[in-house]
C-alpha cells in the first residue's frame, strides 16, 4: 500500500471509528427506531455508590438527548452506601441546581429496598412526600424486617440466581412484591427478577391495578424473555431505565431495547418513551 492510500485508509478507519462511537451513542439513546425514550427514570451518584456527582449525571442526560432524569440512589437498608434522609436537602439542591444548569426536568427519588414477605420498604410516609419519583426493588444485601423473613423470602437467593426456585419460592416472592405495590406508592419495580425468580404475569397484574411501572434493567439483564412475556401478557406499563451506576451509563439501555423490539412490545406501553407526559404514581 502507498503512502496516500494508506494515509487514506487509516483516515477512513479512524473516522469509522469516530462515527462508530457516535452511532452506538445515538442508537442506545435515541434509541431504535421502535422506541423514542426520553428519561432515564434509574441513575445513581456518589449519594450511594454510583462513580458521578448529581450535575454530572444531569449533564450526560442533557447530552445524549433525554428530556428527563431522575437521582434514584439506594435506599438506607442497603449497607454501607443507603442513604440518609438527612441528606434529602442537601440532594434536592444538586438536584434544582442542575435542572437550571442544564434546562432538563430532574427528578429526586430513591430506590427503596423491599426486605420482607410484607412488602416493606425503607421509605416513610414523610420521606415519600419529599421525594418525586419513587423507585423500590430487591437488594440481596438489605437486611430483612424478620427472623422468618430469612427463610421465606431470602434463603431461595441461590435458588434463583441458578434459576432454580420451587414454585412455592416464587409464589413467596411475587407475594412480597405484591404486598409491596399493595401497600407503597411505588412508580417503578426495579430490575424484577433479579436474585429472585417472580411469576411476573401475577406480579404485572397487580403493578397494572395499582399503576407500577416495570423496569426492564440494562444494567441486570431482567426480565429475561419469558418474564417479560408475562407482564407483557398481564397489561402492566414498562420503563426502560439503564441503573447507572457510572456517568458514561446514563441512557444506555442496549439491552432492554433489543429485549423489547424483539418481543414486540409497543412504544405505547412504555411510560418513558413517545410523545406521551410523564404520569407517575407517586405523585397523584
Ligand atoms: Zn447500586
Ligand atoms: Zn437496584
Amino acid at each position: 500500500m502507498g503512502v496516500v492510500p494508506r494515509v487514506a485508509h487509516v483516515a477512513a478507519l479512524t473516522f469509522a471509528g469516530r462515527w462508530g462511537i457516535m452511532c452506538f451513542n445515538m442508537e442506545s439513546v435515541c434509541n431504535s427506531k421502535a422506541y423514542r425514550i426520553f428519561a432515564d427514570l434509574h441513575t445513581h451518584t456518589t449519594y450511594s455508590h454510583g462513580k458521578g456527582s448529581v450535575e454530572d449525571n444531569v449533564r450526560a442526560a442533557k447530552f445524549r438527548g433525554l428530556t428527563h432524569i431522575a437521582i434514584t440512589d439506594h435506599g438506607i437498608r442497603h449497607p454501607l452506601v443507603g442513604v440518609d434522609r438527612k441528606k434529602f436537602p442537601a440532594m434536592r439542591k444538586d438536584v434544582e441546581e442542575a435542572e437550571r444548569k442544564f434546562g432538563i426536568r430532574v427528578l429526586l427519588g430513591i430506590e427503596a429496598n423491599i426486605y420482607g414477605m410484607s412488602g416493606q420498604i425503607d421509605l416513610s410516609e414523610e420521606d415519600i412526600a419529599q421525594l418525586d419519583i419513587v423507585l423500590a426493588g430487591f437488594h440481596a444485601s438489605a437486611r430483612p424486617e424478620k427472623v422468618t423473613d430469612v427463610a421465606q423470602f431470602q434463603a431461595n437467593l441461590i435458588a434463583g440466581r441458578l434459576g432454580k426456585s420451587s414454585k412455592a419460592q416464587i409464589a413467596r416472592n411475587t407475594k412480597a412484591y405484591i404486598n409491596c405495590v399493595k401497600r407503597f406508592p411505588v412508580d417503578v419495580l426495579t430490575h424484577p427478577g433479579f436474585w429472585l425468580e417472580l411469576d411476573t404475569y401475577e406480579l404485572g397484574k397487580a403493578c397494572a391495578d395499582y399503576g407500577t411501572y416495570v423496569e426492564i434493567s440494562s444494567r441486570h439483564r431482567v426480565p429475561d424473555e419469558e418474564g417479560l412475556e408475562g407482564f407483557m401478557k398481564s397489561g402492566v406499563m414498562f420503563v426502560i431505565n439503564s441503573d447507572a451506576h457510572r456517568v458514561q451509563d446514563v441512557g444506555r439501555w442496549d439491552y432492554a431495547l433489543q429485549l423489547a423490539e424483539k418481543a414486540g412490545l409497543e412504544e405505547s406501553r412504555i411510560a418513558n418513551a413517545g410523545e406521551k407526559p410523564l404520569v407517575l404514581r407517586s405523585r397523584t
